[in-house]
């Protein structure tokens, strides 16, 4: 099955996907070199696919139940039942506003599954998702294990889970608001996005070094607008890579070598290159 109908850059070649509903499926599944594939928001798959199976969650594992626990919650806090890894966040996300639920808000517009958010603790300046998480369910090689954040060492942009450890599901810890409210500091997340390209993208492509704009140095060097096949460093923003309609993973790899070989500050990639 082709890769890229799963990734937000629509670039991927074929590998074997294993969508998995339990975890009796689960711990089949990883009983073989895998590879966990969330919203595919972070990645840039080759052109010829991996050649790994790749594990996606579905079903029961893509289900959320949002019904605060009595046993769990306290009038200061709610914490919710179980949430699947495979849960779009931006769906959730809308959802908790509605019920005007405050803790994840700061995520809005990040177009990840649930675990692949944990797992990297996606975020913004507004919140990330360890905001708002109380347990998180983990199958590992060894079997499936319930930690809470205490648990685990994590930092920026960082879980502290290690790789290939597949986030099944989470409990969340929020508290009561109200739509508005929730909307309001929704909107703060969102205004920052405003700037951002709308097209097929898999996101920032460097982190900033040392705290100075990787999007700034890209467009200093002169390379907004540059384009390799159908790839294309989007005029809105030159830390965004975007793919016009057919792009492949190569035409991306070009891009960000031109983008390495003429901006003299080393950049670090942000995505993920699979494999
Ligand atoms: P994928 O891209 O599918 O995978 C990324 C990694 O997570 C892989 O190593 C994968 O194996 C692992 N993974 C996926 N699912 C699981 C799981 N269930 N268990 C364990 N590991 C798993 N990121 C931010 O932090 N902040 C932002 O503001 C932000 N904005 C973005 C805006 C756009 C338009 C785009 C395209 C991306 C943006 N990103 C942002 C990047 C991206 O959304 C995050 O890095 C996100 O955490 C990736 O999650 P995913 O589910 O898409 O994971």
């Amino acid at each position: 099955m082709p890769l890229a109908r799963f990734t937000t850059l629509g670039v991927g070649g074929e590998a074997e996907v294993w969508f998995v509903e339990s975890a009796a499926q689960l711990a089949e599944a990883m009983e073989q070199p895998y590879r966990v594939l969330g919203g595919g928001s972070n990645l840039v798959i080759a052109d010829e696919g991996v050649p790994e199976r790749v594990i996606r969650l579905a079903g029961p594992l893509a289900e959320r139940d949002l019904t605060p626990d009595p046993a769990l919650s306290s009038a200061d806090e709610i914490v919710t039942g179980w949430v699947g890894g495979g849960v779009p966040l931006p769906g959730l996300i809308r959802q908790l506003q509605k019920l005007g639920l405050s803790g994840l808000e700061g995520t809005v517009g990040i177009p990840a599954q649930v675990g692949g958010a944990v797992w990297m603790n996606a975020g913004t300046r507004y919140g990330e998702m360890f905001d708002g998480l109380h347990t998180i369910e983990i199958a590992t090689p060894q079997g499936t294990v319930q930690v809470t954040p205490a648990d685990l060492n994590w930092g920026y942009r960082d879980s502290g889970i290690p790789r290939n450890h597949v986030v099944t599901r989470v409990r969340l810890k929020l508290r009561q608001s109200t739509p508005d409210e929730v909307l309001t500091k929704m909107d703060f997340a969102d205004t920052a996005r405003k700037g951002q390209p709308k097209m097929k993208t898999p996101g920032c492509a460097f982190k900033n070094p040392g705290g100075v704009s990787a999007g700034k140095l890209i467009d200093e060097a002169g390379l907004k607008g540059t384009r390799i096949g159908n790839a294309l460093i989007a005029p809105e923003h030159a830390n965004f890579i975007v793919n016009l309609g057919g792009a492949t993973a190569a035409d991306v790899h070009a891009l960000l070598d031109v983008i390495r070989e003429r901006v003299v500050v080393p950049l670090e990639l942000e995505y993920e290159l699979w494999p």
